[in-house]
């Protein structure tokens, strides 16, 4: 834990050790290495061995869970937005319009005939 957070705090100094290795001048150094996050997608230093995920999606697993709603999202692709008609992928379950604008509008056509009727 200790570990995790002084390098999550010290990238800049982990992708300086990184450098010196990569142009052979990093020896007294443990060796670092720089991945790409399977959660968020970005850049990562890291000593430890066999890390897959960045500080931030290592814990609370926010990493598998960016994998699973990218999956979820995949699979939600192409819904017809209720309002609009146009094909979207929704960023929540359930969502059924494109935009928040296309969501106003179908609100406010909703109040106006409740009141003229
Ligand atoms: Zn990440
Ligand atoms: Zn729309």
């Amino acid at each position: 834990m200790a570990r995790a957070e002084y390098e999550y705090e010290n990238q800049e100094e982990l992708k300086y050790i990184w450098y010196l290795q990569i142009s052979g001048r990093g020896d007294e150094y443990a060796p670092v290495r720089r991945i790409i996050c399977k959660g968020c997608e970005r850049v990562y230093f890291t000593q430890v061995h066999c890390v897959k995920f960045c500080y931030e999606c290592r814990f609370d697993n926010i990493g598998i869970k960016h994998v699973r709603r990218k999956n979820r999202l995949a699979k939600r692709e192409n819904t017809v937005c209720k309002s609009c008609g146009n094909t979207f992928t929704p960023q929540r379950v359930g969502a059924v319009y494109c935009s928040n604008a296309c969501r106003q509008k179908a609100y406010r056509e909703r109040v106006t005939d409740s009141v003229s009727r």
